[in-house]
């Protein structure tokens, strides 16, 4: 069932994933080669409680950190390690927050360092499929059109793999709510997208294959051909016009402007 949000409810999940933002952006303002995922784990974590709120993933389904970071071949479901960052890494870094009864969920990956080409393309192209996805979620459309537009960018268009296994969702009270929103998929097909609706789009898109599996340390999913991952996520409302963007990647890209350590993911228009 889907729980349709009042302007009031919209308010309060937007100051959730204002605060997952600060988390990250605090994340983009000291991640380098060298520092640990319990570092910036345990540091993510202490912005989330100086505001009062919970950090939305730990003890979710048993989960330990604050933080899911997934390093290269990581494409979720990361758990922080004591493993330093080194140069050349992509780590996909994903936060959750629960505050005044609401979740946020937002991601970056962030480029540490000398990253190649090919990887930067694929952080280019997926953080533009997400901004292409959000351009569909409006009122009238229906979830397949955003699915659709993933797919159709990121697979057809750039030959990459786009992760079928894991999706967005509706969120709320509930860190996953109905619908499921995959990456994948065809227009005009699956649940009408009505005023009120929030969900959270995060395309999850490989270098190589699309197809995944669970790793050894039992959370982390990774890439079957080992090749890197990307994952960028953003909550929203929908919308009659256009869809409005709950969490903020601009606090983000700020940080990683005055970071030497991490590259930019610029938008592609
Ligand atoms: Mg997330
Ligand atoms: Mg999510």
């Amino acid at each position: 069932m889907i729980f349709y949000k009042t302007e009031e409810e919209i308010e309060l999940i937007r100051e959730s994933c204002l605060l997952v933002c600060k988390a990250l952006a605090h994340v983009a303002s000291i991640i380098k080669p060298g520092i640990t995922g319990e570092q910036i784990d345990r540091e993510a974590e202490q912005v989330i409680r100086d505001h009062n709120a919970k950090p939305g993933f730990k003890g979710y389904r048993g989960f330990p950190g604050t933080l899911c970071i997934s390093i290269n071949e990581g494409v979720v479901h990361g758990i922080p390690t004591k493993r330093e960052f080194q140069d050349g890494d992509v780590v996909s870094v994903d936060c959750g927050s629960f505050l005044n009864g609401f979740y946020g969920d937002s991601a970056y990956t962030f480029a540490l360092g000398e990253v190649g080409d090919d990887v930067m393309d694929l952080l280019r192209i997926t953080n533009t499929s997400l901004y292409k996805a959000i351009d569909t979620a409006i009122v009238g459309k229906r979830i397949g059109d955003i699915g659709f537009t993933v797919q159709d960018y990121c697979e057809k268009q750039h030959k990459y793999g786009v992760v079928r296994e894991l999706v967005g969702h509706g969120i709320g009270k509930d860190l996953h709510e109905a619908p499921e929103v995959p990456n994948y998929g065809r227009r005009g097909r699956g649940p009408l997208m009505k005023e009120g609706l929030v969900i959270a789009i995060e395309p999850m898109v490989n270098l190589g294959k699309k197809e995944v599996r669970q790793s050894d340390d039992g959370w982390t999913i990774i890439t079957k051909d080992k090749k890197p991952s990307a994952h960028f996520e953003h909550t929203i409302a929908v919308k009659k016009h256009k869809a409005d963007i709950l969490s903020d990647h601009v606090l983000i890209e700020e940080e990683i402007r005055k970071n030497a350590a991490v590259q930019e993911v610029a938008i592609l228009v």
